[in-house]
């Protein structure tokens, strides 16, 4: 069987879109192989949110001209790289023999099709395959908050939701398959809805999937502290099926900051709907984003996000280091003026934090058993998650992919669950 590979970096919906294009290759008869050199197709999914990300797609496409020259494998490029500036990508990179868009699959279909490389007869449907008992399902595609640091929406457009039946009968077929839990996608999943017909918000959906048999477990990010509602809260605590884990970026813990980079809400209005989301869901695991070294942030106002973030403590936190983004509200109009050893201590800063605050709460977990959903194996080890995304490891000797498993923690660290079956 021939190979391919997929390169991928950035957000869970490339993780998503790469998961699909896998499978899709799968069932044209290619299978995935470790790295580039043995491969007949490259998918390439790239990430523009930070520079750092944008220089490694770059190097990336340099780094395999050679290979291209030598063995002329199919190179495709795709994720929010792949814009209004296509025709300069082409320029700059003739190498590459196919650009498509974010979720723009049927283009890679085609392209493959046309040079008779998909079996006749077959039209596999992409988004109906899923590899794995746990797989992404995106609701809502682009954004329209338009955050003064961020390029998503520019790069992947305006708000656009699935209509629900759709939704819904993706997420059927894949129970029908053996997937038992799906993680809805969106930029901002609250959001979800606003654009369609009838205006079903995401509550709604959550309900309507709540039902499907076969179903076990549905998560959902990310959500928009603006825009996150009771109701949604609500729904959580009522329908079993749906995860005690929520991803609501925070970004800062100073109101001038929160202002200048358009977030739309205050220090205290994020911290009330922290109060509301425990009170309501007292087991709730929370996981955040911060930026740190946006532009004029102080030494003070640094210091109230270490501050909220002790206070808050999250299950998880992903910190960044402000990087300028062209074209964006905040690189027109403010100086990038926080050096980069400052943004590297205040980001280590946080990091330190948050590991003591995981290590403790991880910590709590040590002689409980907690139910996983079993997605693999790693260094010889079964790993899954448990609701509220804590990952889990144990060994045995039986096959329990996909399975719901007991597993009883015996070691803890600030990452990870390491146990053995109940
Ligand atoms: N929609 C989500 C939200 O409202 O936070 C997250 C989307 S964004 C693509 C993912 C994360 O990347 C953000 O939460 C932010 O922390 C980080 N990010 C986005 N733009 C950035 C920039 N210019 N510099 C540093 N980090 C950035
Ligand atoms: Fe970017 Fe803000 Fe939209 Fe998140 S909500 S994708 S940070 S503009």
């Amino acid at each position: 069987m021939p190979y391919y590979h997929i390169w991928t970096i950035g957000c869970q919906m490339n993780k998503a879109d790469s998961e699909r294009i896998g499978s899709y290759l799968e069932q044209i008869g290619y299978q995935s192989s470790p790295g580039a050199e043995e491969a007949e197709i490259i998918v390439l999914n790239s990430c523009v949110v930070r520079q750092s990300a944008e220089n490694r797609v770059i190097n990336k496409l340099n780094s395999l001209k050679a290979l291209k020259r030598r063995q002329n494998p199919i190179l495709a490029l795709t994720g929010c790289i792949v814009d209004s500036r296509v025709d300069e990508l082409k320029r700059r990179f003739p190498h590459v023999d196919l650009f498509f868009g974010p979720q723009a699959f049927f283009e890679l279909s085609r392209f493959l099709a046309n040079r008779h490389l998909v079996p006749e007869g077959l039209e596999p449907d992409l988004l109906l395959s899923s590899p794995s008992p746990s797989t992404f399902v995106p609701i809502i595609q682009g954004c329209d908050n338009f955050c003064s640091y961020c390029i998503v929406p520019y790069r992947r457009g305006r708000e656009r939701s699935r209509p629900m039946e759709e939704i819904l009968c993706e997420v059927e077929g894949l129970a029908a398959r053996g997937v038992k839990e799906v993680t809805l996608l969106g930029q901002n999943v609250d959001s979800y809805g606003h654009d369609l017909p009838t205006r079903p918000d995401l509550a709604d959906l959550l309900g309507e999937l709540n039902r499907i048999e076969g179903l076990e477990r549905i998560r959902f990010l990310t959500s928009h502290p603006k825009d996150m509602s009771e109701r949604l809260i609500e729904a959580m605590a009522h329908l079993e099926k749906v995860c005690e884990h929520l991803s609501l970026p925070l970004q800062a813990g100073d109101d001038d900051i929160l202002r200048a980079m358009r977030r739309g809400y205050t220090v205290e209005h994020y911290r009330e709907l922290i109060e509301c989301i425990r009170c309501v869901l007292p087991h709730v695991a929370l996981s955040t984003d911060v930026i740190v070294g946006f532009p004029g942030e102080s030494e003070e106002q640094f210091q109230r996000t270490y501050d909220l973030l002790s206070e808050l403590g999250f299950d998880t936190v992903h910190v960044a280091a402000y990087s300028p983004r062209p074209g964006t509200i905040a690189s027109r109009r403010l100086e990038d003026d926080v050096p980069a050893e400052e943004k590297r201590r205040r980001l280590e800063m946080v990091e330190s934090l948050q590991e003591g605050i995981a290590t403790e709460i991880n910590r709590k977990l040590s002689g409980q058993t907690v139910e996983i959903l079993v997605e693999g194996r790693k260094k010889g080890k079964w790993q899954g998650r448990t609701g509220t995304n804590k990952l889990v490891f144990f060994s045995d000797e039986a096959d329990r992919l996909g399975e719901l498993v007991k597993v009883k923690v015996e070691k803890t660290s600030p990452w990870a669950l390491q146990g053995r079956l109940a």
